[in-house]
């Protein structure tokens, strides 16, 4: 029996036990995978303890994916570029942290949504763990350029500078947004879970595809999409099973049909 857990804070509206549970099922799995809501300065002896009760492995979800990654004792190559961790697993004493969020991303918008991201310009709301997962696998699709807006500027201008050697990047603070509309805006900032939109130039959405990492609830980014002409609307369930079958696959070498577990959560 495999045991495993998401940590975080809020934890309530995840849906990775379900996602789990449904690919254990599909592969003949055993597995426990519960949620773990831990106190925000207290990431380090709440993943100890689960790890000292036998745990296989587990994902790291807002906003302690910057603290996972210092946490792991070894980290692969893409946590390593990413500077985040949103899945460990426990190998004997080994630590490993990796980064599922930005292939699970990829694999989202280019499978499930048929959308080419090469030549497109891409505007990402947000410089927290999860922009720092997606940026990379991203940048390898080759778009034309990817800017990244946020609340704290300082933030987006060190995210653009670190990953300026693998594709054209840039960053400001989210009142540098123009009117102009771009091809891409992903909303990375963890606004959705209170229930915020960050307040930007609506026009830039005009004809976009906007797609929200929150998923599960009809986010006020999501109506402000709608309301702002984008072309394509999308929440991030997709790629929250993407990245759990990826992290499925890092702990248990069994590759689950995620088709089958995304048209359950859309029913
Ligand atoms: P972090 O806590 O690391 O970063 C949060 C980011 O949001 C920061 O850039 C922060 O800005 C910004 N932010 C927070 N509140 C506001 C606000 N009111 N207005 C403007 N900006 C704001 O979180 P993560 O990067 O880990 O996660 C971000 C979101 O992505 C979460 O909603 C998470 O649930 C979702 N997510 C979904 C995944 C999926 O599989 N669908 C996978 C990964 C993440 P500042 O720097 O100024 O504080």
């Amino acid at each position: 029996m495999y045991k495993f857990a998401v940590f975080g804070n809020p934890i309530k509206h995840s849906l990775s036990p379900n996602i789990h549970t449904q690919f254990a099922q599909q592969t003949g799995l055993e597995i426990s995978y519960d949620k773990i809501l831990v106190p925000i300065d207290d990431f380090s002896s709440s993943a100890q303890a689960f790890i000292n009760q036998g745990a296989n492995g587990f994902n790291i979800t807002v906003p302690f994916k910057l603290v996972a990654f210092k946490f792991a004792s070894e980290l692969t190559l893409n946590a390593q570029i990413a500077g985040a961790v949103n899945t460990i697993k426990i190998e004997e004493d080994k630590i490993i942290g990796e980064n599922t969020d930005g292939i699970g991303l990829i694999n989202d918008l280019t499978h499930n949504l048929s959308i080419e991201l090469k030549d497109k310009v891409i505007l990402i709301l947000g410089a927290g763990g999860a922009t720092r997962g997606i940026l990379l696998p991203l940048l390898e699709q080759q778009p034309n350029r990817v800017m990244i807006a946020n609340r704290t500027p300082s933030k987006a201008i060190k995210l653009a500078k670190d990953f300026a050697k693998f594709g054209k990047t840039c960053g400001f603070s989210l009142d540098k947004i123009k009117h102009d509309p771009v091809d891409i805006i992903i909303n990375a900032t963890s606004a959705s879970l209170d229930g915020k939109m960050p307040n930007i130039a609506s026009g830039v959405a005009n004809n976009a595809v906007c797609y929200d990492l929150m998923y599960g609830k009809q986010t006020p980014f999501i109506n402000w999409a709608t309301t702002n002409y984008g072309s394509m609307i999308s929440d991030g369930s997709g790629m929250l099973v993407e990245q759990a079958a990826v992290a499925f696959e890092f702990w248990t070498g069994a590759k689950p049909n995620t088709k089958q577990v995304l048209s359950s959560l859309r029913r």
